[in-house]
């Protein structure tokens, strides 16, 4: 039968930051950045709880942030969207539970990506949907037609990914978005595309919104995280994005998930989407800037890096820097021996993992950063 939530595992991140907490480790586990968050954010959700109502909102967010995200894309990312396509969450793990409850009937087959995030696999097994999971590549994670194709079947009704990819980094290519787009009119899927690091992309490489590709405007759910936009992963405020016919079935799954959430949080997201550009920018290159100084200094301690373009995480490569340990071999001996807290790549994988990298958080102070690399690189 059915898989049942007793038989799930407690998730990867949960599980290391409470091994840390109990061991004293520096964190570069969980992705969440170091210090309370930006102090104009901080202080526009205090005056905000100060001023404005704390009863509940409209069940699909305030008006008023369901107007900035969409001015946001607009701004951002060319992306045409109406208020009314909008559904604020709470957090983006609520979007993507809601997509899938509200698009997946019993049987229908859900197209995924590995590395896939690890929330992906259970909801879509608990509502019923057929997994069918194309495994990608190190160290390119090249999305190809052959691949998809032979995965999809007259079943296929969704297609549920992630860009840019957590855990590796990798931002799509236009070609890869195309070729997905490609196969979604071609069968006549719905896209639920969590883009949640659609704001930490470096090195000047643009974000290219799934549903602005040609076909997928009415067939695409578009999930944004203020989490992580805002560096606040803790207020769990995120929405989706979908035309009416689907956005109508997106609230259903949202009333009764969460209904809502605090309005105070709303506000302070509201009027932080409406910030300059320059002030994204600045986010943009201080993490950029803190990938460069892990990377930088874990290769000075003889550790091979994969090369991330976005999100908070790059990798290490254990076997090609002389570790003959696998990854969670590794991320047990580090938390233990070297006082510092990863994620193994392999929890990133339903079947046939890969074992040989290790995930680090980077969105850290420069004091952290060079304490871990200091550790890390005693520990060799
Ligand atoms: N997205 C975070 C990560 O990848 C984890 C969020 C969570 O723990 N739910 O580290």
């Amino acid at each position: 039968g059915h898989p049942v939530y007793r038989d799930m595992p407690t998730t990867i991140f949960e599980h290391m930051s409470a091994r840390a907490r109990e061991t004293g480790a520096i964190n570069l586990g969980q992705g969440f950045p170091e210090g309370p968050g930006p102090r104009a954010v901080l202080q526009a959700a205090a005056e905000a709880l100060l001023t404005k109502s704390s009863q509940y909102p409209p069940m699909a967010g305030l008006p008023e942030l369901r107007s900035a995200i969409a001015d946001h894309y607009a701004r951002h990312q060319q992306c045409d969207l109406s208020p009314q396509e909008v559904i604020v969450t709470s957090g983006a793990t609520e979007a993507i539970a809601a997509s899938l409850l509200a698009l997946v009937k019993p049987g229908d087959e859900v197209l995924m990506l590995a590395p896939l995030y690890d929330a992906y696999l259970p909801l879509v097994e608990r509502v019923g949907g057929v997994a069918k999971v194309v495994t990608l590549t190190p160290p390119d994670w090249r999305v190809t037609r052959e691949a998809l194709s032979a995965a999809i079947t007259p079943r296929t009704r969704i297609l549920l990914m992630n860009n840019p990819v957590n855990p590796t980094g990798i931002v799509l290519r236009a070609a890869e978005l195309a070729l997905l787009a490609d196969l979604c009119v071609a069968h006549d899927l719905i896209a639920i595309c969590d883009e949640v690091w659609e704001q930490t992309v470096y090195d000047g490489i643009p974000h290219r919104p799934l549903i602005a590709f040609p076909g997928m405007r009415d067939r695409t759910v578009k999930i944004g995280s203020a989490g992580k936009i805002f560096s606040v992963t803790g207020w769990k405020v995120g929405w989706m994005c979908a035309a009416p016919p689907i956005a109508t079935l997106l609230a259903r799954a949202h009333q009764f998930l969460t209904f809502t959430t605090p309005p105070g949080l709303q506000w302070a997201v509201a009027e932080g989407l409406a910030y300059p550009d320059a002030w994204f920018s600045e986010q943009r290159a201080a993490y950029q800037a803190s990938r460069d100084r892990l990377a930088a200094g874990l290769a000075a301690a003889g550790y091979v890096v994969q090369p991330s373009a976005a999100t908070w995480f790059l990798s290490i490569d254990l076997p090609a820097s002389g570790i003959a340990l696998d990854d969670v071999a590794f991320c047990n001996r580090i938390i233990d021996e070297a006082g510092v807290a990863a994620i193994p790549i392999s929890a990133f994988y339903p079947a046939d993992p890969v074992t040989h990298l290790v995930r680090l958080c980077f969105s850290k102070t420069n004091q952290t950063l060079d304490q871990a690399i200091a550790r890390l690189s005693a520990f060799r």
